[in-house]
This record gives C-alpha cells, structure tokens and sequence, in this order.
C-alpha cells in the first residue's frame, strides 16, 4: 500500500486566510483543491508537503459568471461544474467536448480547473483548452493581485509561474463574436489521460474567411504560441478540406511528441495532422451554425453554484 509521508492539515476559511497560511508555513505547504494529482503524488512520495491548506470551503472561488464580454470561471470550479454548464457550452463547446473525455465522474466531481492548471501536466486537457481560449488567469499574493495570459502560466512540465505564496484565483475565457470552438482526444480506453488530442478555436470573418485562429494539441508538445505556421495558414483564408489539410501537416511537423506506452512518435504526429483536421472543421461548422452540439444557442448569464 502506498502511504503518503506525515502531514499537517488545516482548512482556509477565505482566499486571505489561505493566502496567510501558506506565508506562515512556507516552501513547506501547498494548496490541495481535489486533490486528484496532489494526493497520487503524495502516496508516491514525489511531493512531501508538510501542510496541506484545504480551499474547498471557498465558494467565492467556485463559480461560472459571464461578465460582459469575458467567461469568469472560478479555480475552484470542478470539471462537473464546466461539463454541465449551458454557459460554458454555449460559447465554448470545446469546454464540453474536452470534460466528456477527461478520467471518469469520480475525478469530475472533485476534480478542479485551477488543480489542473496548476499540475501543469503536459497531458492535461484544460491546459489546452485554456491556451485555445487564450485565456487570462487571476492570481492572489501577498501584494495584491495580478493577471497572466496563458502563455506565461506554465513555466515547463509540474512548473508554473505561481509561486508558493500565491493562489490561482480566476481563469476569465475572452468571448468573440462569430466564433466557435472544437476539442477531440484519442485515448487508449475511456477516462485515459490523452495520447494526443487537440482544440482549436476559429472567428470567422463577414466575408465567409477565416480572420483568427487558435490551434493547440495535447500530450504532444504544441500549443497557440508554437503552432504559428498551421495558423498563419488559415488566416485569411476561405476554409476548404485543402486549407485543413496544410493546417494539420503543419501542425503534424511542429509538434514535439515523445514516444511512450501509448504510442510511438510516427503515430502521434499521424494523431496530430488527423485531429487538427477535425477540430478545424468542427469548429468551423459550428460558427456556420451559430449553436454548440447540443444545439444550444446560449446567451445566458450567471449561474449559481449549489
Ligand atoms: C484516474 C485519473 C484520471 C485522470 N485523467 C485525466 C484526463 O484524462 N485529463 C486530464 O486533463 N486530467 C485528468 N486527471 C487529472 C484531473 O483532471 C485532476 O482533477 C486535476 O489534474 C487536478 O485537479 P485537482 O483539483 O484535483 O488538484 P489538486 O490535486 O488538489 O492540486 C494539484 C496541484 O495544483 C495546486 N493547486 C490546486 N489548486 C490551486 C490553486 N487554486 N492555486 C494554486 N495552486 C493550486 C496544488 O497545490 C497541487 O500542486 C485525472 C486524474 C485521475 C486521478
């Protein structure tokens, strides 16, 4: 059985009060929110925290909140919340495309968006998702508050530029008009972390092109800031199976698989041209029909959180 080293724990009661435990405590304490990546890491020994500062009694953190023209989405948010949210859906069905495929409804309904970006888990799909989104993160220190693009969020793998006496607070997703989204994974089985998968997000412009372009790929090393050829491919383009077919060989080259268990690196740069395809079309599709899968054209504005 694994057994986790001894350890302190003690339950924040607001973002202040855990932002002050982790001053008291130092390099020696970290944040646990579901705790799925922090508590396998634990049992394993490869991370021997001496104080866990519990935030899950933060409602002010857990919440899905359109805000004018941005998504607000809470850290503490947890994967069920952004799977079953008409919101969410509505102006980022790949949100929902990526929650149906990430681990199973027990992860889901502790799991949270900030715990994943935080992992920093070069496999993690919200990662990508929020690289897509080009999202913006909220995080809370000692001296105040400060906002990060996506970009400046992951410093290399299980690294990001939080520090230890910070809390990532908010992730706020832009809302674009005439814009739509698509996310899609190849797994070994259902709940697997991603061989390769793969979300893009497209605005198309009045006259029938594609005026802007996100593009990122999970697992294999690509992201909105690495992808730039198969985007400057698309822009300003009309799409066409063609045009997706340049996007996805070029994304195919750029990335930067490694090969393991689940695959050897000719396959997933085959995962990568295919998948990019697909979330290119996607997307596109959906911008034509101005609705998510479900058909859910949604302007709705905050939910309350139970
Ligand atoms: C069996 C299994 C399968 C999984 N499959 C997938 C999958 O297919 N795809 C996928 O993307 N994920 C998968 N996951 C991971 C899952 O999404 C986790 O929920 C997520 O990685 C971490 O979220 P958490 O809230 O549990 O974080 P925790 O484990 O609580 O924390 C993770 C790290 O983030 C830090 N942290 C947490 N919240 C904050 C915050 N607000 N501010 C600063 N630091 C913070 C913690 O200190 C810790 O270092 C899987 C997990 C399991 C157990």
């Amino acid at each position: 059985m694994q057994i986790p080293a001894a350890f302190d724990y003690v339950r924040a009661d607001s973002v202040d009060h855990a932002l002050q435990l982790l001053a008291e405590h130092g390099p020696e304490a970290r944040v646990i929110a579901g705790g799925h990546s922090l508590l396998p890491m634990m049992k394993l020994r490869l991370a021997n925290p001496e104080w866990l500062i519990d935030i899950n009694d933060l409602s002010e953190l857990d919440h899905i909140t359109e805000d004018g023209d941005t998504l607000r989405v809470g850290a503490l948010t947890r994967h069920v919340s952004l799977l079953e949210s008409d919101a969410v859906a509505g102006h980022f069905p790949l949100v929902r495309d990526a929650e149906t495929t990430i681990a199973d409804p027990l992860v889901r309904n502790r799991g949270t968006i900030g715990g994943s970006l935080c992992q920093a888990d070069p496999a993690e799909d919200l990662s990508t998702v929020c690289h897509v989104l080009r999202a913006e993160l909220v995080i809370r220190g000692p001296n105040g508050e400060r906002t990060v693009p996506m970009r400046e969020l992951h410093r290399g793998p299980y690294e990001t530029s939080v520090e230890q006496n910070e809390i990532l607070t908010e992730i706020r997703w832009p809302i674009r008009p005439r814009s739509s989204s698509a996310y899609t994974k190849v797994e070994r089985r259902v709940g697997d972390w991603a061989t390769a998968a793969a979300g893009a997000s497209v605005t198309m412009g009045a006259d029938g092109q594609i005026e802007d372009v996100t593009i990122g790929l999970t697992a294999v090393g690509l992201d909105g800031s690495t992808a730039t050829r198969s985007q400057d491919a698309l822009r300003g383009q009309r799409p066409s199976e063609e045009l997706y077919a340049e996007a996805g060989r070029l994304a195919a080259e750029d990335c930067n698989p490694v090969a393991d268990q689940r695959g050897t690196e000719a396959y997933k740069r085959h995962l990568a041209d295919e998948l990019t395809r697909r979330v290119l079309r996607t997307a596109i599709e959906r911008v034509t029909a101005g609705a998510s899968p479900a058909g859910q054209g949604i302007t709705a504005s905050a939910e309350p959180r139970s």
